[in-house]
C-alpha cells in the first residue's frame, strides 16, 4: 500500500515537473517569436526633479504585446529571458528602440535636448563583453549623443562583477554616458567600492518609498541613501513615488528626483508625445 501511494507520489511529482517544464519551454518559445513578429514595446515613465517639479527625463520600460494575451508585464517575462539568455537580443532590441526614439523625439521637440532616456540593462548583457562596441554602434545610427543615455543597472549585478562592472563604468563615462545604481538599498553595496566606481546616481527602490511614513526601518533608509548620495556628490532618484504625503516626505529629506504614479504612470508613445507638446513653453 504504502508502494503503491509512494509510486502515486511520483506520478504526480513528475507530471508537475513536467508542466512546468513545458511552460517555460513554450514561454521561451513564444518570446523567440515575439522578438520575430516585433511584439515587444517600450513605455516611458516621466521622471522629475522635486524641487523644480521638472521633467527631467523618462525611463524606458519594455511591455509584451501579446496577439491573444494582451500587455504583459516585464515581471512575468524578463526572468524567463534573463535565465534563457534571450534577454540579449531583447535587450539589444530596447536599447536600439529607445534610442532611436528618443534621438527623433529631440529632433522633433528641441526643448528636451538636455533630457535623458534611461534603459535598464540586465547581467547576461553586462557579460557579453561587446556591450561597449553595441552601443558605440546604436548611437552612432540613430544620432542620440552620449550625453542624453543613461543606464540603469542592479546593486546587486553591478557587485557581483566588480572588476568588469569598473571598466565598463570607466569606458561609458568617456563617452558621457551616465550610470544609475537601480533598486538601491535592496542588495548588498560595498560603501568603498561605491565610491571609487564612476556611478551618477542611486535609485531608491520603491518597497522603501511605499511605507516611508508607516514604517520608521523605511525612513531611516530612505534618509541614508539621500545622505550617501550627497556625501559622494550624486544624484538621488525615488521611485514608487505614489501619494502626497509620499512626495511631501521625500522634499523635507531633500531628495532631488523622483518618479512614481502620482507624477505619471509609465506611457505609451503618443501620450509622451502630448506631454511634451504641452510643455513646449
Ligand atoms: P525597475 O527598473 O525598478 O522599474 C520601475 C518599475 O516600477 C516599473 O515597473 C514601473 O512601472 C514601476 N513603478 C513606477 N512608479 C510606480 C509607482 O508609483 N507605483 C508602483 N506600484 N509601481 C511603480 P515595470 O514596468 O513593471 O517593470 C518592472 C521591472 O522589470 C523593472 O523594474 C525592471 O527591473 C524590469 N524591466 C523593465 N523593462 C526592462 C528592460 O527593458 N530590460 C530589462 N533588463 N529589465 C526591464
Ligand atoms: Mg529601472
Ligand atoms: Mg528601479
Ligand atoms: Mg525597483
Amino acid at each position: 500500500r504504502a508502494k503503491e501511494q509512494g509510486k502515486a507520489r511520483y506520478a504526480v511529482y513528475n507530471a508537475a515537473m513536467y508542466t512546468e517544464a513545458q511552460t517555460i519551454w513554450e514561454l521561451e518559445n513564444n518570446l523567440r517569436l515575439a522578438l520575430e513578429r516585433q511584439e515587444f514595446l517600450l513605455h516611458y515613465q516621466p521622471i522629475f526633479s522635486l524641487t523644480t517639479q521638472t521633467l527631467m527625463g523618462f525611463e524606458a520600460l519594455i511591455r509584451w504585446q501579446h496577439p491573444q494575451q494582451g500587455l504583459i508585464s516585464p515581471v512575468d517575462f524578463i526572468p524567463i529571458a534573463e535565465e534563457t539568455g534571450l534577454i540579449v537580443p531583447i535587450g539589444e532590441w530596447v536599447l536600439q528602440e529607445s534610442c532611436r526614439q528618443f534621438a527623433l523625439w529631440q529632433q522633433q521637440y528641441p526643448h528636451i535636448s538636455d533630457l535623458k532616456i534611461s534603459v535598464n540593462l540586465s547581467g547576461r548583457q553586462l557579460q557579453t563583453g561587446n556591450l561597449i562596441d553595441l552601443l558605440d554602434k546604436i548611437l552612432l545610427q540613430t544620432g542620440l549623443s552620449g550625453n542624453s543615455l543613461k543606464l540603469e543597472i542592479t546593486e546587486t549585478l553591478l557587485m557581483k562583477n566588480l572588476e568588469s562592472a569598473s571598466l565598463l563604468l570607466s569606458k561609458l563615462k568617456e563617452r558621457a554616458i551616465q550610470v544609475s545604481i537601480d533598486d538601491f538599498g535592496t542588495g548588498y553595496s560595498s560603501l568603498s567600492y561605491l565610491c571609487h566606481l564612476p556611478v551618477n546616481t542611486l535609485k531608491i527602490d520603491r518597497s522603501f518609498v511605499t511605507h516611508v511614513n508607516e514604517i520608521k526601518e523605511n525612513l531611516q533608509i530612505v534618509k541614508a541613501i539621500i545622505g550617501l548620495a550627497r556625501q559622494l556628490e550624486i544624484n538621488v532618484v525615488a521611485e514608487g513615488i505614489e501619494t502626497q504625503q509620499h512626495l511631501d516626505r521625500l522634499q523635507e529629506l531633500e531628495c532631488e528626483y523622483g518618479q512614481g504614479y502620482l507624477f505619471s504612470k509609465p506611457l505609451e508613445e503618443k501620450a509622451v508625445e502630448s506631454l511634451l507638446e504641452q510643455s513646449l513653453n
